[in-house]
């Protein structure tokens, strides 16, 4: 199975980057979405990603 990797850019937007590091394929989804689905063609996987802002986290308490 590949691996993949989660980045989290450095920049104003605090979104994520997911990678198939076999493929090359990687994809970036916004801050802001609770969810991050990436699909790899060529693995046939998807993989999928909870973002959660720690300082979001920190002021609403608790989430599921
Ligand atoms: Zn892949």
């Amino acid at each position: 199975m590949s691996r993949y990797i989660v980045e989290s850019p450095d920049g104003p937007e605090r979104g994520i980057r997911v990678t198939c590091e076999e493929h090359g394929e990687s994809e970036e989804f916004p801050a802001g979405h609770a969810k991050a689905a990436f699909y790899c063609e060529f693995c046939g996987y998807e993989v999928e990603v909870a973002l959660r802002d720690a300082h979001d986290w920190k002021d609403t308490g608790e989430m599921c």
